[in-house]
This record gives structure tokens, C-alpha cells and sequence, in this order.
């Protein structure tokens, strides 16, 4: 028999139509057991679904991302180019707000405490441990919960004599004098050290460092010497050109021009003994007392008997890959601890030799009140510096009675220089304080170093030093607002930075597989304030971010008019390779 099908249409029409039969069909009969349970199953799963799809959508669109939708963040990147994009508002505090405690939070008088406070003693790499604790401390503080002390076992040098005397030969001239201590005296003794200021308190501390160069080799030499200019390769190729004799000689060399490593190394390198450095005004443009200006603390010139310390690594040399170096090898920066190129110095590390590193002759630095009795005693000795090219000229001593000879100094003078350094394996502390992002693999970290040469530091690093405290504090009261950032945060109080970078770079090399894969920016701070002019300089890439930020702010110290006036008007100069 064929199916019958009932048709309700024609029932329900007219069913009272008598020429229509009603046909009795098959009862009707679910398909499966469970039918109504699985229709109930089936709509609800599909209006979830649906409802999913649209809250997808919505939340692409308008709602923050968050650490689970990285990927997600990544690609829409390129589809939102609005800054900052994803900004995690629910969490408590909106980007505005943020803006708001990061600029009204920095207090000048509570900045002006942290400087005090590491400007009151010296405060030498590895010399610093109280500094470091309090550092810490502070930053735990201010909210930053994750702050802890990384420290390393380092190769530095402390200071522990020196002198330096000009000497002149008794019986000039005679055939017969010999080369005995006693045909010799004092012509001039250099002082070595910077003047007591009673303006400046820090001149006065009793343990203030001495003056000396940080990887300094120890040294007894006595030998005649050289005027070297700023002491350039090309210095010393002119020289050589010139048939100045270099060797056995030691070097009297300027300030300025190259790192003063790299000064020491190509005196060594030719056969020269022993290296002094000073630092010559003619490189302090117009700031000098020839120019009338008074020297500190009366007034902004250089200090006669001031002298700049300084490391004399070698802080731009290649050397010879090692086991430990796989991408670091190609000529460039030499950073860090000498005996641990390319790992961390941590207790127990294997370490190399540092004659590739550092200097193997003496050299000390000294103020141009100590050199200009050596300058003079070059007058009428040797080619003058003005018949060398432009960039020996420029002395600015000559109204001392300086003529720029270049000597070598003639053979009834000679000059004793004596280095004696401390070599010693130290720890060194780092202060490291991480404020965690939401996102796992992109840290920011802003340093600062904290050691100094001297006693003071108030410039470097301290002034940088005082307002990265006060950046700390500003991100620690953003914390306590429920702030949380997307990027990690990392803040590193560096020590041994003068000594060649040491602290961080030996970090560096500690964390490098994290650092490699995550670090999205370093931003650093050294010398942060100095003297109450605002300047300011910067790749023409950052321009908009330079003005933008400037316009947050209120420059104290003058007219705020006059510097939004300064900064909008920066002059864009072309770069040297497009001129
Ligand atoms: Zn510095």
C-alpha cells in the first residue's frame, strides 16, 4: 500500500467540506528516544553559540585586550594604530589618570632628599653596599614589591698612591753628570689632589677619593715626555709622521676627543711608558676665566685644580672569540668585567686574562693648574702644535704662557710618574625592582647607575639618580591606584658604571636569553640635571614624543612660555653622512 499523507492544509481549511474525506493516518512517532530533551540540547547549544560569535566581535572592537588575547593584540596592531591601544581600563585606573600621578607625583624637595642623601659620601663601585640596601628599601617603599640586590664578583682596581714630579738634571749640560738619583731635583711637585672648597662641603669630606683612573696598570717610570694632543690615533700618526720620538716616552695627553682607554692603549701600543692626562680649558668653549668668567664655585669656569677620573678600559677593541663569546665577538664595546667577557661574573666563574682589556702603563689624571708647569717646560722643545692640523689647535693656556711645543722634552728634564693601584675580585649590587606586566614577554627596563668617582656625584649620576627615585615613586603611587601595566617593568639601580659599565653589562650577560627575547626598551638616565638650563637633544625620529612630553610639563627654573617657545622651534640639522 503507497504512504498516505495526511494533509492538514486541506483539513484545517475546510473540514466540514464533505466531498474531502479525513484520512486516519499513522500516529505520529519521535525519531529518536529523546526527542524534546534533544531539541532543548540542540537550541540552547546553538543560541550559545550564536550569543558567542556576537560577544567575540563586540569585545574585538571595544573592549581592551588582555593577556590572553596576545596574539589577538599583535595582529590588531596593524588594524587600531591608536596609541595606546588596548589600554587595560577595567582594571581601575584609565591611561589619563595614569598620566596624572606620573606627572604630579615627582616632588621637587623630596628629589632634592635622594640627592642628599647619595651625594653625602663616596660612593665608588663596589664600595656602595649601604647605598644599595637603602635603595632597595626605598623602592620596596614607594610599592615595588619585587626589589632585590644582584651582585657580582668583579675585577676592579682601587687607588693607593701616585705622584708625579717634574725633575731637573743639577750641572745642566755637563758631560759628566750621571744618571744617579742625586743629579736630580724637584723642579715642580704636582699636588694630585682637587682644592678644600669651603662653599662646597663635599671638597672637604676626609675620605674623598683620591684622583685615579679606574683599570689603571701600577707604574714606577721616570722618562722624558710628549705633548700628544688629545692623544687620536691620527694624533699619534702625525706625530710619527713628524719624526717625534714616541719611544720610552710618556705621553702628556689632553682630555677630549676619544675615550681616554683608547688614549692609553695607542701610547702603549707605540712604545710609550707611561701616560698623564689633563684637561685643558680651550675645550670648555666659552665658559673660562680668559673668557672673564669665574672659575667655580664663584662663577661657571672650570676649577684650576679640578680633575676628571675616569676608566681607562679599553672601550672599543676587538679580541679573539672564546668559548664563552658565540655573537659577541666582532670588533665593537669590550664592556664590563675584564676577566669575564661575554658572561656574568658570578662567584666562581672561570676567568680570562685582562691584558687584551686593559692598560699594561701607568697613566693618572691631573687638573691644568699641575699642568701647566709641564706644558711650559715644553716651550721652545720640539715642533709647535699650531704647525699641526686644525685639530691641534685650539690650547687654552696660552694666556699662561703655554706656547703648545710638543717636545720631547729636553734632556735635563724628566718626568717621575708613579701609579700605584689595588686589583681585587669584589662584589658589586645592582638594585633590580620589576613591577610585573600582563603581557609575559615584553619588559621595558629603565637604569640608572649609582656609583660615582667621587665623594658628591651630585651631577653624575645622582641628579639622574634622584629623579629616577622620584620616576619610582610616581609608578609605585600608580600601583597603589590599581594601576597594572600591560609591559613588565624592570628598574636597575647599576653599580660600576664608571668603571666601564660593569653592573649592567655583567646582568646583561647574566639574563641575556630573557633580555634577547623580551626587551622592548632600555631607557637610561645618567647625568639628569646639571646647572638650570634646559637642553635637550635627539634623534629627529623622537621629535613628536619630545614636544608631546614637553607640553606636560612646567619648566621651573623660567618661563614655561620659553620653553615650549625653545622646544618648537628646534632646528632640524641634516645628518653628517647627508650633507
Ligand atoms: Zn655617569
Amino acid at each position: 500500500m503507497p504512504p498516505v499523507f495526511r494533509n492538514e492544509k486541506a483539513a484545517m481549511s475546510d473540514e466540514r467540506t464533505p466531498l474531502i474525506a479525513i484520512v486516519q493516518t499513522r500516529p505520529h512517532r519521535d525519531r529518536y528516544p529523546h526527542h524534546t530533551l534533544r531539541s532543548i540540547c540542540t537550541t540552547l547549544l546553538s543560541v550559545s553559540l550564536f550569543t558567542g560569535l556576537i560577544a567575540a566581535v563586540l569585545i574585538l572592537n571595544f573592549v581592551p585586550l588582555d593577556d590572553e588575547s596576545e596574539s589577538l593584540s599583535r595582529q590588531s596592531t596593524y588594524l587600531f594604530k591608536g596609541i595606546p591601544h588596548g589600554w587595560p581600563s577595567s582594571r581601575g585606573l584609565d591611561y589619563d589618570d595614569l598620566v596624572t600621578i606620573l606627572r604630579e607625583t615627582p616632588n621637587r624637595e623630596i628629589a632634592r632628599q635622594w640627592s642628599r642623601y647619595y651625594t653625602s659620601g663616596p660612593h665608588l663601585a663596589g664600595k656602595n653596599l649601604s647605598q644599595a640596601l637603602w635603595t632597595k628599601e626605598k623602592w620596596m617603599e614607594f610599592g615595588i614589591d619585587n626589589s632585590l640586590i644582584i651582585d657580582y664578583d668583579v675585577y676592579l682596581n682601587y687607588p693607593k698612591d701616585h705622584r708625579l714630579a717634574l725633575l731637573e738634571k743639577k750641572g745642566k749640560g755637563s758631560a759628566t753628570a750621571t744618571d744617579d738619583d742625586t743629579d736630580w731635583e724637584i723642579k715642580y711637585e704636582a699636588s694630585l689632589e682637587e682644592d678644600v672648597l669651603e662653599e662646597d662641603a663635599s671638597s672637604r669630606l676626609y675620605d674623598r677619593v683620591p684622583t685615579f683612573h679606574g683599570y689603571s696598570a701600577s707604574g714606577n717610570v721616570t722618562a722624558p715626555y710628549v705633548f700628544v694632543n688629545y692623544g687620536t690615533f691620527k694624533d699619534f700618526e702625525e706625530l710619527q709622521a713628524a719624526n717625534v720620538d714616541l719611544q720610552g716616552k710618556i705621553a702628556l695627553v689632553k682630555y677630549g676627543g676619544v675615550f681616554r682607554g683608547l688614549k692609553v692603549k695607542r701610547a702603549q701600543e707605540l712604545g710609550m711608558i707611561g701616560v698623564v692626562m689633563y684637561s685643558d680649558p680651550g675645550d670648555d668653549g666659552d665658559v673660562t676665566e680668559e673668557n672673564g668668567n669665574k672659575s667655580y664655585p664663584e662663577g661657571p669656569a672650570r676649577q684650576p685644580s679640578s680633575v676628571q677620573r675616569g676608566s681607562c678600559q679599553f672601550l672599543s677593541k676587538s679580541y679573539q672569540p672564546s668559548k664563552y663569546f658565540i655573537s659577541l665577538t666582532i670588533s665593537g664595546f669590550a664592556p664590563g668585567d675584564p676577566t669575564t667577557p661575554g658572561y656574568p661574573s658570578k662567584p666562581g666563574a672561570p676567568r680570562q686574562p685582562v691584558d687584551h682589556a686593559i692598560p699594561s702603563i701607568p697613566s693618572i689624571p691631573i687638573s691644568y693648574q699641575d699642568a701647566l708647569p709641564l706644558l711650559k717646560a715644553l716651550n721652545g722643545h720640539g715642533p709647535k702644535a699650531s704647525s699641526f692640523d686644525k685639530s691641534w689647535q685650539g690650547g687654552g693656556l696660552e694666556y699662561k704662557g703655554v706656547r703648545y711645543n710638543i717636545g720631547p722634552s729636553p734632556d735635563n728634564l724628566a718626568l717621575h710618574l708613579v701609579n700605584e693601584q689595588e686589583y681585587v675580585t669584589t662584589p658589586l649590587w645592582n638594585v633590580i625592582g620589576i613591577i610585573n606586566g600582563t603581557i609575559p614577554d615584553e619588559v621595558v627596563v629603565l637604569g640608572n647607575h649609582r656609583d660615582a668617582w667621587i665623594a658628591g656625584g651630585a651631577g653624575d649620576p645622582n641628579s639622574g639618580s634622584a629623579a629616577f627615585n622620584e620616576v619610582i615613586r610616581s609608578f609605585g603611587a600608580a600601583l597603589k591606584s590599581g594601576w597594572k601595566p600591560l609591559r613588565t617593568i624592570v628598574f636597575a639601580s647599576w653599580d660600576g658604571e664608571e668603571y666601564g659599565l660593569v653592573g649592567s653589562t655583567e646582568w646583561v650577560e647574566e639574563y641575556l636569553p630573557w633580555l634577547s627575547a623580551s626587551t622592548v626598551a632600555y631607557l637610561n638616565v645618567d647625568v639628569g640635571t646639571q646647572g638650570p638650563h634646559f637642553r635637550l637633544s635627539a634623534a629627529p625620529l623622537l621629535e613628536k614624543v619630545v614636544v608631546d612630553t614637553s607640553k606636560r610639563f612646567v619648566y621651573v627654573m623660567g618661563n614655561a612660555d620659553l620653553l615650549q617657545l625653545r622646544l618648537f622651534n628646534l632646528q632640524t640639522r641634516p645628518f653628517p653622512g647627508n650633507q
